[in-house]
């Protein structure tokens, strides 16, 4: 079973290119010598060129918050998974709810997203499923999880070595300071790690598989979420805009 945790952070549209550096940096002195987790950062694609310079020669890892389904060619605005590599990212969030709502992403453009990052060599997509409020409070949540994987993953060969995050995010979660209960996590987590056995295998699914939880995480409310079963790491928002607090967080998940 896999023990190694991932703690990503998610720094979304919040930060200039002089914030973007000035936090890279803090985040790199913050996390020297530290090796009990992978560390992983996901700026603005915008500024992912500088925060790459900062975070050479130090362990922590660059990600992109999107890429294309395409890979090269016509389209305006978009950056390829290619590209994405081309700076030094090694993950890249895809389907986040965010870009669901405001966006309208749907399951059918992440599915094809997942298969463009799996096409690059060393690249790890992190695909986002979670209910929404109504979801949960009709009852709907484990359905919904397991359409969800189905969309995004179905028939999508896993060769060797090759990763998949899959980040369980509540949407009523995100963003509102309301994490979910850490046993409810633990219970959605196993949904999705018995969804992921039946579309993989259990020996693809332990081997090259992840789950992880995003959703007001904070360096308080973390202690209830280390222990859990089929726990792999967190994806962390508005509380990895603070060094410190991300640095907290991430040491207590590890311990
Ligand atoms: C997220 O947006 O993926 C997230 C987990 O945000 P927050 O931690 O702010 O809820």
């Amino acid at each position: 079973m896999p023990t190694k945790k991932y703690i990503i952070a998610n720094w979304k549209m919040n930060l200039s290119l002089a914030q973007t550096i000035s936090l890279a940096k803090e985040f790199k002195k913050e996390f020297a010598g530290f090796s009990r987790g992978e560390i992983a950062v996901c700026p603005s694609a915008l500024f992912l060129t500088e925060a790459a310079a900062i975070f050479k020669g130090s362990a922590i890892k660059l990600g992109a918050q999107n890429a294309s389904w395409e890979n090269k060619g016509a389209y305006t605005g978009e950056i390829s998974a290619d590209m994405l590599s081309d700076v030094g990212c090694r993950y890249v969030i895809l389907g986040h709810s965010e870009r669901r709502k405001y966006l309208f992403e749907n399951y059918e453009m992440i599915h094809k997203k997942v298969r463009a990052v799996l096409e690059i060599e060393n690249l790890t997509p992190i695909v986002c499923i979670g209910e929404s409020i109504e979801e949960k409070k009709s009852d709907r949540r484990d359905f919904v999880l397991v359409d969800q994987l189905q969309q995004a993953l179905s028939g999508i060969d896993v060769f060797g070595e090759q990763e998949i995050i899959v980040a369980y995010e509540p949407i009523w979660a995100i963003g509102t300071g309301m994490a979910i209960e850490p046993a409810e996590a633990e219970y959605a987590h196993k949904i999705i790690k018995l969804a992921l056995n039946d579309m993989f295998g259990m020996q693809v699914n332990n081997k090259n598989f992840r789950i992880i939880y995003g959703g007001s995480i904070n360096a308080q409310n973390v202690k209830g979420f280390t222990n859990l079963e089929n726990m792999d790491g967190l994806l962390v928002g508005g509380a990895s805009l603070k060094a410190e607090e991300f640095y907290k967080i991430a040491q207590t998940i590890t311990k």
